[in-house]
């Protein structure tokens, strides 16, 4: 045990590399494997280095809540399906948030009560105490107030993505103003804490940043969802390593920098890939821009569309030189991914090339459908990103689009009144034909409708992902080339 208080620092020094490298391997899907267990072992090494360079600590107290923590984790992860996963990921970020600022009203509650009992009495009893220098009473206030936001943001965040009825999206002319006034009497009471450690100020700042994160996140639009998902978790990130100062944990400021900084990095992209700019998320439509569209804002004009069968689909594609399928939001929640699998195999086998083309923000989460592939075992080399593929549609027989909807939508090319208008999509509509699998003619995330499901090389074939797909290959099995 001396031993690792000792080399303390060379342990987190470890565990900072091992992070690194975490990262490096989570940016590949070949790699991602290797990544997650370099994250482990990190992980092991700063909970138990930590747990050993602790002063006095309550032992029973932290085993209890490490088993704890454990069980609930390892339940979870077992239990949790695919489908589920955007939401869990949302409400892991929450508790981050959460046990930031648990730590930042802990360690000033520990510091109140050390001044209480006075210099004399610790100096008698050998307790080296310094009253909180400025510079940490801003980090208590940094890491407590970016908690709180992240807390009730993720939790509202998880109850948009889980659909959750108390979930609702806020609109009107009231929220930006309400916003701005919450937002600044939050700052003015971290200032008056920072500055004078006033309690008063401290708790009325954790409340304050409470209630933002929920009037903050509760008005984005639908389309905003994916950029504000990974800057939550950027937060999260943040949170912790505002915390890491507190503490003086050198660790948790590697750990909590990492995650803060590629969360920021991600938000970058999702916003590239949604031309959007950050600042007109987080402040939608604020800025001379327009918020992106809330679920449920579609028109619904009543329109022709051509369906087929399952059957005729599979027979077309066998014939086909060249499929590329688009998964969507749709594979996910039909659990299709091993039977779409499945298809690709047989159409290959009958001498079909296949590819899979991905959009950034298909689905729920940031690579939700690269995790879903991955699942059911398609090999890398398969799936394409949208820029890789986007100028091999016109060359393309056959586009499968299975449970995607926005990320396909032409409305966002041709039409300057959408409100997805300059998202780039995938180009589906420029194959020579187009078969999409969807339950109904519905619109999807951002409420819109798609005009792709109206166009003439358009066959629309209506059941769940998972049927129609096995279906379609069992059709193909009977045919051959
Ligand atoms: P969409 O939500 O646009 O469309 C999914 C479609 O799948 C629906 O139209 C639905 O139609 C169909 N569907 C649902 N269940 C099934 C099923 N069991 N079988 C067959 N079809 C099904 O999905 P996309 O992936 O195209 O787009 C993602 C959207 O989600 C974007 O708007 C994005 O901004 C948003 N988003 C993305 C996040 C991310 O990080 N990736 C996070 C949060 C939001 P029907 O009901 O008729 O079957």
């Amino acid at each position: 045990m001396e031993m690792i208080r000792e080399y303390a620092d060379w342990f987190y020094l470890i565990g900072a590399v091992l992070f690194i490298l975490t990262l490096r391997g989570l940016s590949g899907p070949k790699t991602a494997i290797q990544g997650n267990r370099y994250g482990m072992i990190a992980m092991a090494i700063a909970v138990l280095t930590t747990f050993f360079v602790a002063d006095n600590p309550v032992v029973w107290m932290i085993v209890g809540a490490m088993v704890a923590g454990a069980v609930v984790g390892i339940v979870r992860a077992r239990t949790v399906p695919m489908t589920q996963m955007p939401e869990t990921v949302a409400l892991m970020h929450s508790l981050v948030g959460l046990a930031a600022v648990l730590i930042a009203i802990a360690a000033i509650i520990h510091n109140n009560k050390l001044i209480e009992l006075g210099p004399d009495l610790l100096a008698a009893n050998g307790v080296n105490f310094h009253e909180m220098s400025r510079v940490h009473l801003f980090e208590l206030f940094v890491g407590c107030f970016v908690g709180a936001i992240t807390f009730t943001a993720s939790v509202f965040a998880y109850g948009k993505l889980a659909a959750k009825k108390w979930a609702k999206t806020i609109s009107g002319a009231w929220v930006k103003p309400v916003q701005a006034i919450i937002f600044i009497a939050m700052l003015v009471f971290g200032f008056m804490f920072f500055s004078t450690g006033n309690m008063t100020a401290f708790w009325a700042m954790t409340a304050l940043a409470l209630v933002f994160g929920w009037v903050w996140i509760a008005p984005v639009g639908g389309g905003d969802m994916p950029v504000v998902v990974s800057l939550l978790n950027s937060f999260s990130g943040w949170a912790a390593a505002g915390i890491g100062f507190t503490l003086e944990n050198n660790m948790l400021i590697v750990a909590g920098s990492l995650v803060g900084s590629s969360g920021a990095i991600l938000s970058y992209i999702m916003c590239k890939a949604m031309n959007r700019s950050i600042i007109n998320v987080l402040f939608g439509g604020a800025m001379g821009g327009t918020a992106a569209p809330t679920a449920g804002a579609g028109e619904q004009v009543q329109r022709n569309h051509r369906s087929g069968s399952a059957d005729d689909a599979g027979f077309l594609m066998s014939n086909a030189d060249s499929v590329v399928i688009v998964p969507g939001y749709g594979m996910a929640q039909g659990r299709a991914q091993n039977a779409v699998k499945e298809l690709a195999n047989i159409l290959k086998e009958q001498g079909v090339t296949v590819r899979f083309a991905i959009h950034p923000v298909a689905g729920r989460m940031p690579g939700h459908m690269n995790v879903l592939l991955a699942e059911a075992d398609v090999p890398y080399e398969d799936i394409l990103e949208m820029d890789e593929i986007n100028s091999d549609f016109p060359a393309t027989d056959v586009v499968l689009v299975i449970g995607a909807n926005d990320v396909v939508n032409p409305a966002a090319k041709d039409d300057p009144t959408s409100p997805i208008y300059g998202m780039p999509i995938l180009e589906a509509h420029k194959a020579r034909t187009i078969m999409v699998i969807k339950r109904s003619m519905a619109t999807g995330y951002a409420g819109l409708d798609n005009d792709l499901f109206y166009n003439d090389k358009t066959m629309m074939i209506f059941g769940d992902a998972k049927k129609v797909v096995e279906d379609m290959t069992k059709a193909i099995n009977g045919t051959g080339h």
